[in-house]
């Protein structure tokens, strides 16, 4: 079981989505409210360019939106951050059944295509392999069978997201 609370929810998805810097960045825009990418690369001596990329990334995660004022003098946008109003149970929420599906994706393709090119990672059924006598197309490389550890792996992971449990 994980279990986590409040708005420190939203600063750890963001370390875990886009590391430390991320970390920071989401704290601030907890602490201030509302505040300019200008002034968060001032105030936490981060690279405005790389603010900017790391507030875009927040932005399509959904745990951030902004809103844009046109400058009086000079005509051009200025951006200001805030963190989402989402319950960030249900981002969570929504962001671990999202994992699953792909996971699950995943391990039905894996687990019907078994046999797999060790150079380019290709895979293959295994009627597609022996049509292909076990030989990559593109590579020629000898067709492999999917180690049964890595499926297990996969199953073991969406086991443990399907029990994770967010809570307050
Ligand atoms: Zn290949």
């Amino acid at each position: 079981m994980i279990t986590m609370s409040g708005p420190f929810i939203l600063v750890k998805l963001s370390g875990k989505i886009l590391g430390s810097q991320a970390e920071r960045i989401v704290e601030k825009l907890i602490q201030e409210g509302e505040i300019g990418d200008e002034e968060i690369a001032r105030d936490l001596k981060i690279d405005e360019n790389e603010v900017r990329r790391i507030l875009m990334t927040l932005y399509e995660n959904s745990i951030v939106k902004y809103r844009r004022v046109k400058g009086v003098k000079d005509r051009l946008y200025k951006y200001y951050w805030r963190v989402t109003d989402e319950d960030p149970l249900s981002l969570l929420e929504t962001r671990r059944k999202k994992a699953i599906a792909v996971l699950r994706r995943i391990l039905e393709e894996q687990e019907s295509k078994n046999y797999y090119c060790p150079v380019c990672g290709r895979t293959f059924t295994f009627d597609e392999a022996v049509d292909l006598l076990f030989s990559c197309p593109k590579c020629q490389a000898v067709l492999e069978m999917q180690s049964p550890e890595k499926l297990e792996k996969l199953r073991k992971a969406i086991e443990i997201l399907e029990a994770a449990v967010f809570t307050e």
